[in-house]
């Protein structure tokens, strides 16, 4: 007897809860439904995100320490070194940029500090810097956790972070192994692979994530995910395409927001008390159903990207409280209500 949609998804949602793999061809499902039944599927999936998550939101703020001049060629990024976009470029930023931005994490509720340097991997003299700033940030702030999103590490690096006070390290596979070559000709899949199981072994808490509406077919969303399941990373941020001006991959634009949303749902039920992390692209896919976002991840960045704006941070405040959700770890608005937001947001107290 064939089962109807409600009870295929219960039986998906089921197995995630119980830590269970949803299996490739019932996540290739949700990946096909329909547009129309995207509610129903936020709807369903929302009970994973709940279960392990409650109602908090987890608010990360980015600071780019170091900018442009890549000597890499990854086709989606404007700092790449066949990127014509416009932005601006500098070396590794000084303590007191460091510091300032972890003052702005506190301010919005922020409790991870997100520092991202281009480049293909950081030099010794590179790590020693970013060490000297996290020092700094963690002797005014011990609590802040500190993610680092270096490029490639090389033996070492991640224990120098850590002994400095950095908890987490980022490096996106970001697509699929099949998929790897058609983004990027500088370093491959198995390079990033290598620096998050460095990271790991050096003691950091492993982030990676990815990123998509680059061509991608169904097939490379699924073997994405399930590279990324292979190296059990503790945070997996989840990015879609902003074709920036500039790049080869300005103008592909292949997303919609139900499609943004049925990737969440996967990756939800892949990693079921992960922290799932909608990061990049999330105002200029999802736009109107952003809070739909919400019910699936647990984690967004607040403020603006590395060479792109965020929408208003009084606006994501705004969002989560109508969306009846608390930020984590006790953010600004914690105990007050949408509409200061919204008034803060008008008044620009907050941007
Ligand atoms: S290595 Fe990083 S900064 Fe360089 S092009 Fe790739 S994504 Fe951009």
């Amino acid at each position: 007897m064939e089962i109807t949609f409600e009870e295929r998804l219960e039986r998906l949602v089921e197995a995630s809860l119980n830590g269970k793999d949803p299996g490739r061809e019932e996540l290739a499902w949700v990946l096909k439904l329909p547009d129309e039944l995207t509610l129903a599927l936020v709807s369903a999936v929302s009970r994973v995100r709940f279960a392990a998550f409650g109602r908090r939101v987890k608010l990360n703020l980015l600071l780019n320490i170091k900018s442009g001049l890549c000597p890499e060629d990854c086709h989606y990024c404007s700092q790449s070194r066949d990127s014509t976009a416009a932005i601006s470029s500098y070396s590794m930023v000084e303590e007191d940029t460091f510091c300032a931005a972890a003052e702005r994490a506190r301010e919005l509720g922020a409790t991870r500090l997100c520092l991202v340097a281009s480049g293909r991997g950081p030099t010794d003299r590179e790590v020693a810097q970013v060490a000297r700033g996290v020092e700094a940030v963690k002797a005014g702030d011990g609590a802040l956790e500190i993610c680092a999103c270096l490029g490639l590490l090389s033996d070492g690096q991640a224990d120098q972070l850590g002994k400095a006070g950095v908890y987490a390290y980022n490096h996106n596979l970001n697509t699929s192994e099949s998929f790897y070559d058609a983004i990027c000709d500088t370093h491959t899949f198995a390079d990033r692979q290598e620096t998050v199981e460095r990271a790991r072994e050096g003691g950091l808490s492993p982030c990676s994530g990815a990123l998509f509406g680059m061509g991608e077919s169904d097939a490379d969303v699924l073997d994405a995910g399930y590279a990324l399941k292979a190296i059990e990373p503790d945070s997996v941020p989840i990015n879609f395409l902003i074709p920036i001006e500039g790049t080869p991959f300005a103008g592909v634009n292949q997303l919609t927001p139900q499609r943004c949303l049925r990737i969440l749902a996967v990756f939800r039920l892949l990693f079921p008390r992960s922290e799932v992390r909608i990061a990049g692209g999330r105002e200029v896919h999802l736009r109107s159903l952003q809070p739909l976002g919400l019910y699936l991840a647990n984690s967004i960045f607040i403020g603006d990207y590395l060479t792109t704006k965020g929408q208003a941070a009084a606006a994501d405040l705004a969002m989560i409280a109508d969306a009846g959700l608390e930020i984590e770890g006790g953010g600004r608005l914690q105990k007050q209500d949408s509409k200061l937001a919204a008034v803060e947001l008008k008044q620009g107290v907050l941007d």
